[in-house]
């Protein structure tokens, strides 16, 4: 198959969607891959390190689109990129359509065949494709968390760790699942205190059972999460029920409680936030003041870190885009279920239930 990777154009976005190990997989398989030029430095690729590996370079992104059977990138295209979008081509990317009726309708219009990261499932309901992302931001959320806890940051000016004679500070996680364990470690690994909240009492006792002793686990309800935001210094928000809009589990009156300069991160905030006060943000302007409390709200957070981002998102995709490569997207959607979850629009109509919802179309 002749596979093309495009230079990311959306704003701030480093990542790309392969790295030349994965390039060389394709390659090593019999299929021909085309990299635009310059498309991997933000990740810190060359162009002569995809060359090494098998791939061609072309100059502009008119020429990926062009020659390319499938289309293999990281975020969902944006208005430049829909005419480049040829019928019949396979475009393997994040879409999240459901929030875009613009991009919906422009990819129907394109009559190609947009398969979705973050819908294709395994059998046991997990994500793939999202959770290398969630690792990112989990671990990350503590790393921003504790910057913005400085002083000249407008946070309250506390350590995370403390240090012998002073005690750490305080850090509530919100939600249990990829995001509030990854940050539970990073936290706890700083030395600070760490609760941990989640509904799903199964969660709460594995996570009690594998987490260090500076982590502890609470049942998450008003009543607990009102008592715990007074004195937790660092609050991650990283609840998610799938397909819905986050719960708002704290609201504007309960920031009055909290310590001036609590430092919120609403990793949540890509399905609408979990705090009541939270507005996306962008890494070029990443925080915000409401009433004391330092919001930081970025909803592509791993766009920052794209050396690592890339190589993760690489490590999770390359199976499955080595499956449509070898075998064409029909073959290889109807031998791996997972894949097929993946589906939302082919060639011009709607195929995944909750867009269509979201719009109004024929299903
Ligand atoms: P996950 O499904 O692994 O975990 C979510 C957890 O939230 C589950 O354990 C669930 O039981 C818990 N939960 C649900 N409702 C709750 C409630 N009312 N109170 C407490 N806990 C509750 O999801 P995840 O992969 O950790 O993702 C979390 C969020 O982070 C998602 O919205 C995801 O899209 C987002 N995310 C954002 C970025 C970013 O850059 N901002 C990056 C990656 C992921």
């Amino acid at each position: 198959m002749i596979i093309g990777i495009p230079k990311e154009i959306k704003n701030n976005e480093n990542r790309v969607g392969m790295t030349p190990s994965g390039v060389f997989e394709l390659t090593k398989n019999g299929h021909q891959v085309y990299v635009q030029s310059t498309a991997g430095l933000g990740s810190g690729y060359a162009d002569h390190d995809y060359q090494k590996v098998g791939a061609e370079l072309l100059p502009t992104i008119e020429e990926v689109y062009q020659k390319a059977e499938m289309i293999v990138k990281v975020k969902e295209p944006i208005e430049a990129e829909y005419q480049l979008i040829k019928k019949d081509q396979l475009v393997f990317t994040y879409f999240h359509f459901a929030s875009s009726e613009i991009l919906t309708h422009a990819m129907i219009q394109s009559e190609a065949v947009c398969l979705a990261y973050e819908t294709v499932q395994t059998n046991d309901k997990k994500l793939p494709l999202l959770i290398p992302m969630s690792e990112v931001a989990g671990r990350m959320s503590i790393q921003e968390g504790a910057k913005y806890l400085e002083k000249p940051m407008e946070g309250m000016g506390i350590l995370l760790g403390g240090v012998p004679g002073v005690p750490p500070a305080n850090v509530l996680v919100l939600g249990g699942g990829v995001v509030g364990t990854e940050a539970a470690k990073m936290a706890a690994g700083m030395g600070a205190n760490v609760t941990i909240m989640d509904i799903n009492l199964e969660r709460l006792r594995y996570l009690d059972d594998v987490m260090p002793a500076n982590v502890n686990t609470v049942m998450a309800n008003e009543l607990n999460i009102r008592e715990h935001i007074q004195n937790h210094h660092l609050i991650i928000g990283g609840v998610l029920i799938p397909g819905a809009k986050a719960p708002k589990l704290i609201t504007k009156d309960m920031l009055s409680s909290m310590q001036k300069g609590t430092v919120l991160v609403d990793v949540a905030v890509d399905q609408g936030g979990c705090f009541e006060t939270t507005q996306p943000t962008t890494h070029a302007q990443p925080t915000y003041l409401i009433d004391d409390i330092l919001h930081y709200t970025v909803a592509n957070m791993p766009g920052a870190v794209p050396y690592t981002s890339t190589i993760a998102l690489t490590n999770a995709t390359l199976p499955y885009v080595l499956q449509l490569a070898n075998n064409g997207w029909q073959k290889a959607c109807d031998e791996n279920e997972a894949l097929k979850l993946g589906l939302n629009i082919i060639q011009g109509h709607v195929v995944n239930q909750p867009v269509a919802e979201a719009f109004d179309l024929p299903f």
